[in-house]
């Protein structure tokens, strides 16, 4: 019996990942993250609950369909549960083996793919096959099984146009559909946008205009993966007599990457560093910096407000945002274009000029696909459940009057699709859920510590600092108040009354509880915390230090 479960990505955007079981051999396909809310204070991303692969370990194989956060982005993080290699294509793994190595995982297996490879891990033939997306170098998957061949497309749109020529295989899906394809998985992203979603060369024009009549520098802040995007926009600097720089440690890498691998051409001569950008006239240069998504530590971010190194935004330079804002991030990103246009920047993005296009198909690509395919079972993924709800719903419209009429299987995260000699249906559930990561540890963040954070963020920091003698434990001194984030009006007179308040709670005290760190710590912080809500309706973060004497 075959047995698939999405661990990830479905119901929600981002942390894409899948696994196939066949009897002992279970392999599994991406390992994304998702991006957290700005509520989720020092959390650096979201990856799904691994206890599947746990119970299924070890993992004989983990399959990479593309070279974005959501779907390599947990790759460190599947890695302990292997024991086999990564496969995925060049441009893919090369971004993937920063990231092991910053878990010390540098050397761990990494097997590069061509489209139409194909590779047998245990019971399995995986077959590689081209898609187009927004980034170079995709493939779907087909999974031949002894029950049948799934097929996975990744994430992609059917680009006609591809800057590298590199064109989505129609020939092998097809020839998939007519041998037969027992299950197809299909990208859901951009279902509810009709017709063709377009080809990246389609903002050219829109740059081009840019280009034509801008004055002062071009900055274009796009995502660091976005290599087609760094290449229309390179050409188009060429052309314009513009050198190229490019701006944070993403944007900076992944260019590096590109170019060794082939698939970003810079003419020589063309690029400068970000500390030689002051050194050309403002005419000259064209900027490429991460920070699309208004991230506080980003390059962008720094430059709007200022605090840039190599870069200070002038009258009459242009910004353009040339991504999509992931949900929940608008505010930030408004935050950041506001800043700019205060300090006269010409702000534009996609709501004014087609500078940027999804690399999601839209519906009539989408159908293309589900018509190629043909399966017997159909399974929408990559999406929140109304996209999932309404990807089934064009493809019953698809599979309308065809004899036998293929089902369609709306699952969430965990839901165990098994599939034998008597068809596919779900039956029971795997544990599923989310992982928080704190970036800075690279360990788990605990409900307390995101809570703390919270604290901190909204009422600031009280700590009161108090000497005590360390045979009887008796007051030395005036207690002091150290605060931080924490304004109030009458604050000084709060924080006298404050300081009275400790003298006084110290005065109340036994000497067992006065010489016992724990047990004083607690009370201070306890009556503090309750004068501080009673007195400024606030709940600071109350941090006593008692020094011993
Ligand atoms: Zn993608
Ligand atoms: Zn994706």
């Amino acid at each position: 019996m075959l047995e698939v479960v999405a661990l990830g990505g479905l119901g929600e955007f981002g942390m894409n990942m899948l696994a196939l079981s066949w009897d002992k051999t279970t392999i599994v396909i991406d390992a994304g993250v998702m991006f957290p809310d700005p509520e989720l204070l020092g959390v650096d991303r979201i990856i799904p609950d691994l206890t599947y692969l746990q119970q299924k370990r070890p993992i004989a194989a983990l399959l990479l369909t593309h070279g974005h956060e959501d779907h390599i982005g947990a790759v460190p993080h599947v890695v302990p549960y292997l024991d086999g290699p990564v496969y995925g294509t060049p441009l893919t793994l090369a971004l993937v083996e920063p990231k092991l190595e910053e878990h010390g995982l540098g050397g761990y297996p990494l097997v590069p793919v061509k489209p139409r490879d194909r590779v047998h891990i245990g019971p399995f033939e995986v077959e590689f096959i081209r898609v187009t997306h927004s980034i170079p170098d995709c493939v779907a998957l087909a999974i031949h099984t002894p029950a049948g061949t799934v097929v996975h497309t990744g994430d992609f749109k059917i680009d006609q146009t591809p800057i590298d020529g590199e064109h989505f295989d129609v020939h092998r899906f097809a020839e998939l559909g007519s041998s037969g394809v027992l299950a197809l998985f299909a990208d859901s992203t951009n279902i509810d946008r009709r017709g063709f979603t377009g080809s990246e060369l389609e903002v050219v024009d829109a740059f081009e205009e840019i280009f034509t009549s801008a004055t002062g520098r071009i900055i274009v802040a796009a995502f660091a993966s976005s290599i087609y995007r760094m290449q229309i926009l390179v050409d188009l600097a060429a052309q314009f007599d513009r050198k190229v720089a490019f701006l944070g440690r993403g944007m900076i890498e992944n260019s590096q990457i590109a170019q060794r691998l082939g698939h970003l051409r810079i003419p020589a001569g063309l690029q400068i560093r970000d500390s030689e950008i002051g050194s050309y006239p403002v005419q000259d240069v064209l900027c490429l910096t991460t920070g699309s998504q208004g991230e506080p530590m980003s390059a962008m971010s720094r430059i709007a407000i200022d605090d840039h190194r190599h870069l200070k935004i002038a009258q009459d330079d242009t910004v353009v945002l040339s991504a999509r804002s992931i949900p929940g991030n608008e505010k930030a990103i408004g935050r950041v274009l506001n800043h700019l246009a205060r300090r006269g920047a010409n702000v534009v993005y996609e709501g004014i000029k087609h500078v940027h296009v999804s690399g999601h198909g839209s519906e009539e690509e989408l159908k293309l696909v589900l018509s190629l395919v043909r399966p017997r079972y159909f399974v929408p993924v990559h999406g929140e459940y109304r996209q999932l709800a309404q990807h089934a719903r064009v493809a019953n419209r698809v599979f309308a009057g065809r004899d036998p009429r293929p089902e369609v299987l709306l699952i969430e995260d965990g839901d165990l699709l098994h599939f034998d000699a008597d068809g596919g249906r779900i039956e029971g559930k795997a544990p599923v859920g989310r992982v928080l990561i704190d970036g800075t540890r690279t360990g788990e963040v605990a409900d307390e510590v995101l809570r703390d954070r919270r604290h901190l963020a909204e009422d600031g920091l009280v700590v009161p600092v108090v000497a005590i003698n360390k045979q009887t434990g008796v007051l030395e001194g005036v207690p002091e108040i150290i605060t931080r984030g924490f304004v109030m009006e009458n604050s000084q007179e709060l924080l006298a009354d404050g300081v009275k308040l400790l003298s006084d709670a110290m005065e109340q005290t036994s000497v067992e509880e006065r010489t016992d760190q724990g047990l004083i710590k607690e009370r201070l912080r306890v009556e503090l915390r309750r004068f501080l809500r009673k007195r400024s309706g606030r709940r600071p973060f109350v941090l006593p230090v008692i020094m011993e004497i």
